[in-house]
């Protein structure tokens, strides 16, 4: 990778920083779902950057992927376990990061055990550790807790303009072959939960992106699919960030819908645990080093 765009990825990763760190006073019993959304991805615009993916917060059995919906009235409760999942885009250089914020004060074993992995993983990591091995150190820190890590969720490899390049880091082991190489950017995301460990899609879907942007016949997807390329390019974008813009919740659902199924688009569904467990995680962006990994989004 070049300097300058090495530079970007610096950028956006301190970016992701200091919004992560100033988001968390937020997270408190009784806030809006839909205003720490829109909060924590004004403070993205704030920063010169924008959001790689509609913010996630995924609280309790949901693990990843809800966003809250356009005309969502729900709050924080006294007893979620609240993760918080962010990205920030600049000129394509991607950042990744996520924490999770127990309110009850009952879960802080199972909020420490994914924060750990992460840990332990960054220590892991450097050019030439197989990537089984950070698996291996996420999974047995986990496991060390009595927790599970989620088997189906991965941390994932970084290029410009695309945030899943590929190679995966898997939070337990696998025989995954790839080896990391210097210069390589990685999200790692350990999921630690008192379920299965695997979760499964939901109905609901909040968040999509585009795969083909042209060759949209009909009208009113035609218009969507206009203004979230102008505004979003082929980022993830939200049914929310849509209906602000087009209001109609009919015509919004049933273009989105049309645009699924000729695959104009495709759909992230809400991911929950199978078993209904808690899930706690964290997750960082790093550059890989000849010694070592530098955390982008420390
Ligand atoms: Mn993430
Ligand atoms: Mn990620």
């Amino acid at each position: 990778m070049e300097e300058a765009e090495l530079e970007l990825f610096r950028e956006s990763g301190g970016m992701a920083s200091r919004v992560r760190e100033q988001s968390k006073r937020l997270i408190m019993v009784g806030e809006s779902l839909l205003d720490i959304a829109e909060t924590i991805e004004q403070m993205i615009g704030e920063e010169g950057g924008r959001p790689a993916f509609p913010v996630n917060i995924s609280i309790n059995d949901i693990a990843a992927h809800y966003t809250p919906e356009f005309e969502s009235t729900a709050s924080l409760d006294e007893n979620d376990v609240v993760k918080i999942d962010l990205g920030i885009e600049v000129n394509g250089a991607l950042s990744d990061t996520a924490y999770t914020v127990d309110l009850s004060g009952k879960n802080d074993v199972l909020v420490k055990a994914a924060d750990e992995a992460l840990e332990n993983a960054i220590k892991t990591a450097r050019a030439g550790t197989p990537v089984a091995e950070v698996s291996t150190r996420i999974e047995q820190t986990i496991t060390g807790y009595g927790f599970r890590p989620i088997a189906n969720l991965s941390g994932h490899m970084i290029k410009s303009n695309e945030l899943h390049a590929g190679v995966e880091i898997p939070n337990v082991k696998t025989n995954e072959p790839y080896v990391l190489q210097e210069g390589d950017i990685f999200a790692i995301e350990p999921f630690a939960t008192t379920g299965t460990g695997f979760v499964e899609d939901l109905e609901q879907v909040e968040i999509f992106s585009i795969y083909s942007p042209a060759g949209v016949r009909m009208r009113q997807s035609r218009k969507i699919v206009e203004f979230v390329v102008k505004n979003y390019r082929m980022l993830p974008f939200a049914e929310r960030w849509v209906r602000k813009e087009f209001q109609s919740k009919l015509l919004v659902s049933a273009a989105l819908r049309e645009l699924l199924e000729n695959h104009f688009i495709r759909g992230y569904p809400v991911l929950r645990e199978a078993g209904r467990g808690l899930v706690s995680q964290a997750e960082h962006t790093v550059l890989v080093t000849a010694d070592g990994c530098d955390v982008l989004t420390r």
